[in-house]
């Protein structure tokens, strides 16, 4: 439903998109450039080559076979970036067989030579950062810091499996049987539909593509249609690092053609996808047909449980950073906040001080903190689950409306005297609203915080070692936070329990998702 309505949002037109093809010259400008007006960065963007907008198919960039584009829109003003290509099944099935020839030549490489091409796309991310952050900031709206800070982020998937790529070990099984010797080998699944949301439009695909190419396997990307220019900029990167054409190929535009595409053919082996879990769940259902590995990514209900007992800035700092990063457009965000009675009063006092102080606005301006949502239903979606708190009880502490600035900005807000049963507490709201739940023991911080279909991530604060672990064991969540509210990091692993999800990505676990065991029985060997 939500879907739909930001479709609307969008206009899909019959135009052919013209797009100049330069050589990338561009390297990292100062932050004063970050300040200029969007259509002199776009104009840069555009002759550095990072401003690509058609689809990338066997490492060529193409239109839209019916010469269909889609506009994409700066959420801080509602101005057209760019028109991309809005592609459906006949590009979808060429990029799954450009992706298909490409498993074979791709996948005998050895590691260590995919490896230097990885790195090398490593490198590049890095050396154009600030170009990479501006089009996020452009197009997904937050703040250019983080924006610069997605980019390392997202570039670290690609380093760690550059260098996970050369060990992929298999083992060895002593024999059951003098003559028999068993070996298991690991081989990449083979092509990878990877399909990809809005709110990190770099980091989500580098999470995935980093450790499928490492192992060997082949993809097709559809980024989302709010954010595909981040990801064509990533991908010209990925031509230019010395990954060969068809091994990574993006398509974007009509997403449940995309879709049945990807799910429909015998050629791709896995779907790996990061979204809502309404979607998530439809593509698990999709993908039965014929078989595919699943990895899903699917959205959270983040307690952030603060304990009598916690350091007081040290929850405020963690509580502050899991909840408004972004926004509140994260999948981690503390989507509740449980207080304990004896520290409630000081820390929603604290806490509502410190919302107070968020600057919000265009996130190339100096200081904010803050940026847009991502689009008008996002917008009538928190408010509406606002007004549903209010309704039934909860008090607005801090902001609790759209901001003055207009468009599909919204008040950083802190609602006190919420319940569990309140519809904010049971979806994820995915804005800047901070819903605080006052709870009296440790058993009842936990009742409530595994009630609930999710279980991605979870965040405590205590000064009280044993506390920590107990609860930490206690809690459904595949990611726990403790006194800490900023836990992503490339080397662990990242994924949920329960509803949120299927399979890890990061760390050494993200690469099994992407390999097949073989076990190879040798017999006649004594
Ligand atoms: P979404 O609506 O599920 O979209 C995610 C992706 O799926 C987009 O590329 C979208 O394309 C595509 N899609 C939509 N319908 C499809 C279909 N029928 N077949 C194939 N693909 C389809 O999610 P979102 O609103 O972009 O992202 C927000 C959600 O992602 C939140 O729930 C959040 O918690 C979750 N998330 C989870 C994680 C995690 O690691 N667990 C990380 C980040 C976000 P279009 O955009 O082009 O329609």
């Amino acid at each position: 439903m939500m879907k739909r309505m930001m479709m609307l949002t969008r206009t899909v037109v019959n135009r052919f998109t013209i797009v100049q093809s330069h050589s990338l010259r561009c390297h990292s400008q100062s932050r004063r450039q970050m300040s200029m007006g969007s259509e002199s960065l776009v104009s840069r963007l555009k002759s550095c080559g990072l401003l690509q907008t058609k689809g990338l198919i066997g490492g060529k960039w193409v239109d839209a076979y019916d010469g269909r584009t889609i506009e994409v829109h700066n959420p801080a003003n509602g101005q057209v970036i760019a028109s991309v290509a809005c592609m459906g099944d006949k590009e979808t099935k060429d990029a799954i067989s450009a992706a298909y020839d490409a498993f074979a030549p791709w996948s005998k490489l050895t590691a260590a030579d995919r490896s230097n091409r990885l790195r090398n796309w490593y490198n590049l991310l890095i050396q154009h950062k600030e170009e990479l952050g501006q089009l996020i900031t452009l197009e997904q709206g937050k703040p250019i810091k983080e924006a610069i800070g997605e980019v390392g982020y997202g570039a670290s998937f690609i380093e760690f499996f550059a260098e996970e790529a050369k060990r992929v070990y298999g083992d060895i099984i002593p024999a059951t049987l003098p003559d028999r010797r068993l070996f298991v080998l690991k081989q990449p699944v083979g092509v990878v539909g990877v399909v990809t949301p809005w709110n990190f439009p770099l980091a989500m695909i580098t999470r995935k593509v980093g450790p499928a190419l490492a192992c060997g396997c082949t993809v097709v990307i559809k980024p989302s249609e709010f954010t595909p220019l981040t990801a064509l900029a990533a991908a010209e990167l990925a031509l230019q690092s010395g990954i060969p054409p068809g091994v990574l190929n993006v398509v974007m535009g009509d997403a449940p053609k995309i879709g049945n595409s990807l799910l429909e053919s015998p050629q791709v082996r896995k779907i790996t996808f990061t979204g809502s879990t309404a979607i998530g769940k439809k593509l698990m259902v999709g993908a039965a047909e014929t078989v595919k590995k699943v990895s899903l990514e699917l959205g959270g209900n983040a307690p952030c449980i603060v304990f009598d007992d916690a350091d007081l800035e040290v929850a405020l700092k963690g509580s502050l950073a899991t909840k408004f990063r972004n926004s509140g457009q994260t999948c981690v965000c503390a989507n509740r906040i449980l207080v304990q009675e004896g520290i409630y009063e000081k820390f929603t006092s604290a806490f509502s001080n410190a919302v107070q102080d968020l600057k919000v606005g265009n996130g190339f301006s100096e200081g904010v903190v803050q940026g847009p949502l991502i689009n008008e239903a996002a917008v009538q979606k928190v408010d509406s689950f606002v007004q549903d708190a209010i309704s039934k009880g909860a008090k607005v502490l801090v902001g609790g409306k759209r901001h003055s600035l207009g468009f599909t900005f919204y008040e950083p807000t802190i609602i006190g005297d919420v319940k569990n049963e309140m519809l904010i507490a049971r979806q994820e709201v995915f804005g800047p609203v901070a819903p605080v739940i006052r709870f009296k023991t440790e058993e009842e911080a936990i009742q409530i915080a595994n009630d609930t279909n999710a279980g991605l991530a979870a965040y405590i604060f205590t000064n009280s070692m044993k506390r920590s672990w107990r609860v930490a064991e206690a809690l459904e969540y595949g990611i726990v936070g403790v006194n800490e509210g900023l836990v992503s990091t490339e080397v662990a692993p990242f994924g949920g329990y329960k509803q949120s999800g299927l399979g890890r990505e990061g760390s050494k676990y993200g690469l099994d998702e992407y390999l097949e065991i073989k076990y190879v029985c040798m017999g006649n060997m004594g």
